[in-house]
Parts: structure tokens; C-alpha cells; sequence
């Protein structure tokens, strides 16, 4: 047994301890506490005592939502002032390099996974449409979920394309480790039925999360409602327009939630466009919305309503979308900007949003997210400039990735 001593425990499942410890054995906590007036713990257990000094001990990160395979994209796709232009760009971008599991973009990926982790993460979501992440994902230390990533607007066998889909991440056994679900595109690029069978398909595993991109634009917010503007204008020209659909007239997140698709399953991405009466309906769900503020500034999107989702009550988990529309895997550069769109929302909200929030949407709160007795010992430990600063609000402040390092790599 290993006892690391640290300026700051960050639980996150209570307040930070200051001048404590964390007692590791095997891989997994046994227990923290405060050192007592003399800087002693009082136990007599025989473990070794490690020093970390200066430092901030966390559980590690969660980047709830992220597609690695897109990760060859980086700098590739400049930033836009409409979202529709963007994907019109990505689109452009996907297709200079039709395979998908070439040697540019399988390495792109394994660069991706070594800075998610150098960045401090322990469990990620990662959304694919070709499953090409599942290998390299396999070959790290991470933690996390696949999503195979269902993009169909118009389609004669719904049920057949979701069976089909099953039937590949079927294939993909899964680990302690990492695991597989299936997730649909966003509500204006798959068909109503689809998204039902999508559903039908999460619902018959027990403990199966899904995703959806939800509210992101106002572009998609025109379409839901009336069925016109550039999206359609889109759909129309790549040749996937469905003239039998019906605009369904109400806000997206009314059109989900009235389908059957949401609920405490499912992470509603980047929520940009999101009214009071959304976030009231997906906290009465449990749903967990996850803020992805750097992507939403590139894409066009707009700034979330960072501050609004917290009012609310709903639950909010942090992502840091590809490299595509972000410059880097950081989750804690994501975090930084939500402090920044959201001054008034207290640090230990966001904390908890990055670690436990995060780990809970994506099945894995009872090895991750906070630090408890039982749980996997994937700890971090932050290089702070002293013990006598809000921890907190530091934290959520900007963290460089040479401040971060793993506590069983000391
Ligand atoms: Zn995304």
C-alpha cells in the first residue's frame, strides 16, 4: 500500500481536504483523510509514505464526447461563422481521404489518445461512424465508451440499418474497459424511425449510454421547427432529403423528448441553442447535457448557455468534440472556458461536471469520477503554486499540460 501525501485531496464527492492523503493499494483506493495537527495521519499500517508536495490530487478527467477518427483533421477545417458552412467544410475534408482506416488517420488517432491522456483523462466517449478508434482505444490505459455513430436522414429499412450497425459493434467484444453503444447524429440528419430503433437497440442492454448532438445551431433549430433554411437546402443536395418527413414545429429537444429518445440514457451534446423550458425538460428526464464551448466558437454555433444549464438543475458533463473544431484534447482548457462564459457558477460545480458527471453518463461512476474507497486508483496530481489558494477556482482557471501528471507514474 502506497499513502500519497498532498497539499489538496480533491474527493470531489466532498469538499477538497487540505493537507491530506490518499491511501492506494493494488490499483484501487482504500481510503483519504486530513493529516492530523502534527501533519501525521495516525495509522500504523505499514504503508509507504509518499510526499507529493505542492499538488492537487484528483480523480482524472472525463472528456464526455470527442471523435477521434477525426482527429487527422486538426487545423484542417477553418473556423466559420455558420454552422452549416463548417460541416459543409468537414464534409469536403472527410472526403479527401475516403479510407478510413488508412495509415494517416489511424495515426492521427493514436497521437489523439496519448494527448488525451498526457491532458489528464481517464474515461472518454468517443463517437465513431467507422469504428477505427476501437483497436488504438483498446492499447491505452483508458476508460471509456465507442459509440458507433448512425448519420441516415433517408432510409427505406430503418430497423435493418440499426440491426446492421448492431451487428458490427456485436463484433467489437467488450472489455472492463471500454465498451460499446450505439448514438444517432442529431435529429436533422436521422430519420425519426431511425432514432426509434436506435433506442430499441440501447434499451435491450442494461446498462447502455447513447448520444445524440441536440440544439446545437440555430440552423438546426429553423429546420426541427419548419422544415426549411440551410439545412435543408443541404440534405436536398447531398441527396438525402426525405420529401414524406414532417417538420415536427417544435424546438429539438421537445421533438426528442416527445419521441421516447431521451432520458437518463442519453448525453444531449453542446445544448447551444437550448431555452429555459429545454433544460427544465431534460433535468426532469436526467439527461446529462455535455458543454462543448471551444468546438461551439468554431463551428459557428455560438456560445452555450453555460450558466442557464446549472440554474436549471439539469446535469452537465464537459466534452471537448474533435480536433476538428478544437484546438486541443484539454479538458481542462475546455473547463477554463466555461469559467469563462460562466463566471458565476461555483468551481466546484465544474469540477464535479469534468470528473463525476461525466463518469456517471458514461457508465463508469463506480470505478471513476471521484476519489472513494473501491475506486480505481487513476488519480492526477496538479502542481499548485502553494497550499494556501482556492484550489478550486484554480483548477477551473487554466491548467498547462506541464502541471499535470499521473500519480502512478511519480
Ligand atoms: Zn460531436
Amino acid at each position: 500500500m502506497i499513502r500519497y501525501h498532498a497539499a489538496w485531496i480533491l474527493p470531489i464527492s466532498e469538499p477538497p481536504i487540505r493537507d491530506g492523503w490518499v491511501a492506494v493499494d493494488r490499483g484501487r483506493v482504500v481510503a483519504y483523510g486530513a493529516l492530523g495537527p502534527a501533519g501525521r495521519h495516525g495509522l500504523a499500517d505499514g504503508a509507504r509514505e509518499v510526499d507529493l508536495g505542492h499538488v492537487a490530487v484528483l480523480p482524472g478527467l472525463v472528456n464526455a464526447h470527442t471523435h477521434l477518427e477525426l482527429s487527422y483533421l486538426r487545423d484542417e477545417v477553418p473556423p466559420s461563422s455558420e454552422f452549416v458552412t463548417w460541416i459543409r467544410a468537414v464534409i469536403a475534408a472527410r472526403r479527401q481521404r475516403p479510407d478510413p482506416s488508412g495509415p494517416e488517420i489511424v495515426g492521427a488517432v493514436e497521437r489523439a489518445l496519448e494527448e488525451t491522456v498526457k491532458y489528464g483523462t481517464a474515461v472518454i466517449g468517443d463517437i465513431s461512424n467507422t469504428l477505427v478508434s476501437f483497436g488504438p482505444l483498446m492499447r491505452t490505459s483508458l476508460a471509456g465508451v465507442l459509440f458507433y455513430e448512425l448519420i441516415r436522414f433517408n432510409t427505406s429499412d430503418p430497423v435493418g440499418v440499426v440491426e446492421e450497425a448492431s451487428r458490427r459493434i456485436a463484433a467489437l467484444p467488450p472489455t472492463e474497459r471500454v465498451r460499446t453503444s450505439l448514438a444517432a447524429h442529431a435529429p436533422y440528419s436521422v430519420a425519426p424511425l431511425v432514432l426509434r430503433a436506435i433506442r430499441q437497440a440501447v434499451d435491450r442492454h442494461p446498462f447502455a449510454p447513447c448520444s445524440i448532438h441536440l440544439s446545437e445551431s440555430e440552423e438546426e433549430v429553423e429546420f426541427i421547427r419548419s422544415g426549411a433554411g440551410p439545412w435543408r437546402v443541404l440534405l436536398e443536395e447531398i441527396g438525402s432529403w426525405d420529401p414524406a418527413w414532417v417538420p415536427p414545429g417544435v424546438t429539438p429537444v421537445q421533438f426528442l423528448a416527445d419521441s421516447g429518445f431521451l432520458d437518463a440514457r442519453v448525453l444531449a451534446v453542446h445544448g447551444v441553442q437550448m431555452t429555459s423550458a429545454d433544460l427544465e425538460r431534460l433535468a426532469a428526464l436526467g439527461t446529462t447535457v455535455v458543454a462543448c464551448p471551444r468546438s461551439n466558437g468554431h463551428t459557428g454555433a455560438g456560445a452555450p448557455p453555460i450558466e442557464d444549464f446549472y440554474k436549471s438543475g439539469v446535469r452537465v458533463a464537459v466534452g471537448t468534440d474533435s480536433l476538428a473544431s478544437a484546438p486541443d484534447l484539454n479538458v481542462f482548457a475546455e473547463v477554463a472556458t466555461m469559467r469563462a462564459l460562466a463566471p458565476t457558477v461555483p468551481a466546484a460545480a465544474l469540477l464535479d461536471s469534468a470528473t463525476r458527471q461525466g463518469a456517471r453518463a458514461l457508465g463508469f461512476d463506480a470505478d471513476y469520477g471521484t476519489i472513494e474507497p473501491g475506486k480505481v486508483a487513476r488519480l492526477l496530481a496538479i502542481a499548485i503554486p502553494g497550499s494556501r489558494i482556492d484550489v478550486e477556482e484554480y483548477l477551473v482557471s487554466g491548467v498547462e499540460p506541464d502541471q499535470i501528471r499521473w500519480i502512478d507514474d511519480i
